[in-house]
């Protein structure tokens, strides 16, 4: 960390000479006190791109103009919708166009998706998840465990941090996967932790998944446009994502699903199925007999969702732009910046929870306030900066690289420093 230093100057340097930093022009800010507010909140809600308004405009400008035939003209007939995200989309999560899609969100494709890789024997019927994994993903689990009716008791095994730490050891998981190997039917892991930011090993979780014959699938709502992955070479089975975090696809954004081509082309793979997963040659035909396509699409079941998706492809179109690794490049030094600059108070009563190495992280950092926890959120907000606060004492900050500076960080520090 020997290359930041802790003066303003510094920061402004290092603005000057990012790559990136035309990019923050690109999003629109909220305002506080009719300044643009400085947003490390983008763990929870991307800001708006500047595009998305023109994007759903000129959609409901065909609607008005077209109507129904707005399915078949236009510029992206509504017809393959879903389409016009998978190449990008295929880049940011490092798969095969065929691999991605965009459908629903994501704790209703995170339930579409265990009813396919799910099946639950009288010996392998065991899921494998992290405690503490994001309330939403506990809640499908116990529920599609129920569903096939067995007890979550016995059919959920929970990786627990060991006493007293907030951290799972990186090999936690794996040696509980091949503890649990006999009984094990499927793993499930949050890519990057939620709370405590920490990033997972895909890779070594997938392979010792397969190596106790179980599914390796992720939720990876904090990994998406935040955290390069190589899904299809690290063999994946599947997984889900949300778009309205680090994606800016906006609140209920059309979520994204990635599923193996191994799967993905065989159209014989069970799956929960409707009209929009099936051949658009054939859809409008209303025969018998479900087809799907041989791709993730197949996967697809209801009318594609045209206005929030467009909002999705405006901020895809800056990803594209911009570039995943010089994305995560910047990313790194952020947060290494931030991490720097909240070194130099000492004096301050915190802990940063998070995984120092950058390999063990994201953009967020997790900041765990012994006391003032509350304080520090609420001058964070006078002074024009969003955060996330959680009881008892966590701050989160995430410095998402498309448009926080140097200086946005920088102003974090400052006002620690001077009034805590
Ligand atoms: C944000 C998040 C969710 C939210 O799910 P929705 O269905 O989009 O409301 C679920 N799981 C994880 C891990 C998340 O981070």
């Amino acid at each position: 960390m020997q290359q930041f230093n802790s003066t303003p100057s510094f920061a402004q340097i290092s603005d000057e000479k990012d790559v990136l930093k035309k990019f923050k022009n690109a999003f629109n800010f909220p305002s506080i006190q009719h300044q643009p507010a400085i947003y490390f909140c983008g763990n929870s809600l991307g800001l708006q791109p500047k595009k998305a308004r023109e994007k759903i405009e000129q959609e409901l400008d065909v609607w008005q103009n077209e109507g129904i035939e707005g399915f078949f003209k236009g510029e992206k007939p509504w017809l393959y919708y879903q389409e016009y995200a998978k190449p990008v989309l295929a880049k940011i999560m490092g798969c095969l166009p065929h691999e991605v899609t965009v459908m629903n969100t994501l704790t209703v494709n995170l339930h579409l998706l265990l009813m396919s890789f799910y099946k639950p024997t009288s010996k392998k019927f065991k899921i494998l998840m992290e405690a503490g994994a994001f309330p939403s993903d506990q809640y499908a689990v116990e529920t599609v465990v129920k569903h096939f009716g067995l007890s979550p008791e016995t059919a959920i095994i929970e990786v627990t941090p060991q006493k007293g730490e907030k951290i799972l050891h990186k090999h936690a998981i794996v040696e509980s996967i091949e503890k649990n190997a006999d009984q094990l039917a499927l793993v499930l892991i949050g890519g990057l932790q939620y709370y405590t930011g920490q990033l997972f090993d895909i890779p070594s979780i997938t392979k010792a998944a397969h190596k106790a014959g179980a599914v390796a699938a992720f939720d990876l709502a904090h990994v998406a446009g935040n955290v390069p992955v190589e899904l299809h070479n690290w063999q994946v089975d599947f997984a889900v994502w949300c778009s309205y975090k680090y994606l800016n696809g906006g609140p209920g954004a059309v979520g994204g699903v990635y599923i193996h081509e191994k799967y993905a082309t065989d159209i014989h793979f069970p799956r929960l199925g409707g009209w929009w997963g099936n051949n658009e040659t054939e859809r409008f035909k209303m025969e018998k007999g479900f087809k799907p396509k041989a791709n993730a699409s197949g996967w697809n079941i209801s009318t594609t969702q045209v206005m929030n998706t467009a909002a999705l492809l405006a901020s895809l179109e800056i990803f594209e732009a911009a570039g995943m690794q010089e994305i995560r490049n910047k990313s790194i030094a952020l947060t290494n910046y931030l991490t720097f600059l909240l070194q130099q108070l000492p004096h301050l009563p915190f802990e940063i929870i998070t995984p120092a190495a950058p390999e063990e992280r994201g953009a967020q950092l997790s900041l765990f306030f012994k006391k003032n926890g509350k304080a520090i959120y609420n001058k964070m907000l006078e002074k024009g900066i969003i955060v996330d606060y959680r009881e008892p004492g966590v701050i989160r900050v995430a410095p998402a690289p498309l448009y926080c500076s140097y200086n946005d960080v920088y102003k974090f520090y400052e006002i620690l420093k001077n009034n805590f």
